[in-house]
């Protein structure tokens, strides 16, 4: 499980601890549990990182929607990621604020 939280202004969920709300602002939120167990919604592999970026490539981006979550976006270890499209992920860290991603081993 992870924590996430809902926004009590707007209601969306957030891959997040503590407020404030990433979409509205607002301050009032509340801390939930949600699985660390989600489905690769889309994903690219960066070879070549913006020019301001201190990332080397390559390394793969994913939007993932978390079980009964957010969906949200993050990294995927394997560099060189080639899918499919709604295989199971699960959530491994949250590394500098994004989460990074692995192929699921088990069956749940
Ligand atoms: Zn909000």
């Amino acid at each position: 499980m992870t924590t996430i939280i809902e926004c009590a202004s707007c209601g969306r969920l957030s891959l997040r601890d503590a407020g404030p709300c990433p979409a509205c602002g607002a301050a009032k939120v509340t801390a939930k549990q949600a699985a660390d167990r989600g489905v690769l919604v889309s994903w690219t592999v960066i070879r070549r990182p913006p020019k301001n970026s201190t990332e080397t490539g390559p390394y793969t981006v994913a939007v993932v929607r978390l079980g009964d979550g957010p969906t949200v976006c993050g990294r995927i270890k394997n560099a060189e990621f080639a899918g499919p499209v709604g295989v199971a992920l699960d959530l491994r860290a949250i590394e500098n604020g994004v989460p990074v991603f692995e192929p699921a081993r088990t069956v749940r």
